[in-house]
């Protein structure tokens, strides 16, 4: 895209002309997008596949949710929205309230009780918002936050806004703007299934726009302990480690499954085992912390792959949804153990075997 200054910055401004926006649209940003998409040659040399990262948690609060939030934030107050609210496993709430701060209005956050990680949590906080914790999981959390905004007038800011899909759409703009084609793949986390049916939204709308000739197989991956779409039936008591995924009945489900299946690709399954085993590995041999939702997409990439699914050298692009330091509990405890020495120079010489 063209540099125009610093409102170029601004995701609004740099794809304007796919967004619903108008002169009068006031443009609430924090320089979100651009993210770096990043080859991962080494890993990509043990699949056989030539493999990228869409590194997402480089956006502003740190996930994609940020694509989606500018928009969703900027039509609410030129609605006439004076508050924002939403139900969050972490990073919807981090990005609502980063975006509501500031734009000067309220964020109110509805979070399921102690599934929420350390550092979504402190940046609801810190960015100002009025955080309540309900004895419930997600779903439960949607469903009040559903029945307030149909009485009160307060913007919702879930992703069944759909201001936030056609933001998060711009993920997808990105990733042919800088490849000059669309991946063979693109494999993305699943869990309320807004963000994989936004990418094949901007996929299409740039193969519309004579900007791509073919379009990706859409690979998307739930965690197994919450996976209704694989199951077909919603979970009631969904669990993983994977936070931002854990959720049982997905409110864009049956639209997600349909793009799966119209670009010929797939929604499966990876188990807790499989994530942990991806989220180490990308970070280990990448250099990339992710967190372990995002991680969903790369071990789903390696499944898929042991199974003989990809041809040699296909192209595949993983999402990496959100930043590991999200989650530094997750990363401390399924880490590497830190061992504790006496401050003796002979003492860790001998404990390193140099
Ligand atoms: C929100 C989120 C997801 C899931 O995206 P959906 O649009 O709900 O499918 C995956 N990873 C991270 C890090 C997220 O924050």
């Amino acid at each position: 895209m063209n540099n125009k200054g610093p409102r170029d910055q601004y995701l609004i401004e740099r794809y304007r002309r796919f967004l619903p926006v108008s002169d009068d649209t006031p443009v609430i940003s924090l320089a979100e997008g651009s993210t770096p998409l990043l080859p991962a040659p080494r890993l990509g040399e043990q699949l056989g596949l030539e493999l990228y990262f869409k590194l997402e948690g480089l956006n502003p609060t740190g996930s994609f949710k940020d694509r989606g939030m500018t928009l969703a934030v900027s039509k609410g107050i030129e609605e006439g929205a004076g508050a924002v609210i939403c139900a969050s496993t972490g990073n919807t709430s981090a990005s609502a309230a980063a975006y509501a701060g500031r734009a000067g209005i309220r964020c109110i956050v509805i979070i399921p009780e102690g599934k929420i990680t350390a550092g979504k949590l402190a940046q609801a906080i810190t960015h100002g918002a009025e955080v309540l914790s309900v004895a419930g999981n997600f779903d439960q959390a949607l469903n009040i936050v559903r029945a307030i905004v149909d009485k009160y007038p307060v913007q919702l800011v879930n992703s069944i806004n759909p201001y936030r899909l056609e933001g998060q759409k711009t993920g997808a703009f990105e990733i042919v703007d800088s490849l000059g084609k669309a991946p063979d793949y693109l494999s993305i986390p699943v869990g309320n299934a807004g963000n994989i049916n936004a990418y094949w939204k901007g996929f299409n709308e740039y193969r519309e726009a004579g900007l791509l000739d073919s379009l990706p197989h859409m690979i998307g991956f739930q965690a197994a302990g919450a996976a209704p779409l694989v199951l077909g039936h919603p979970v009631d008591n969904p669990e993983t480690i994977a936070t931002a995924i854990r959720i049982g009945n997905p409110a864009r489900g049956d639209q997600a499954l349909d793009a799966a299946a119209a670009s010929g690709g797939l929604i499966e399954a990876v188990t807790d085992d499989e994530i942990i085993a991806a989220y180490q590995l990308v970070a280990s041999s990448e250099g990339t912390f992710c967190e372990p939702a995002s991680a969903a997409s790369l071990a789903g990439v390696i499944k898929k792959q042991s199974e003989g699914y990809f041809e040699e050298g296909d192209m595949v692009v993983c999402v990496l949804t959100g930043h590991g330091l999200k989650d530094p509990d997750t990363a401390i405890s399924k880490g590497r153990e830190v061992t504790h020495v006496a401050a003796d120079l002979d003492e860790v010489v001998k404990i390193l075997a140099l």
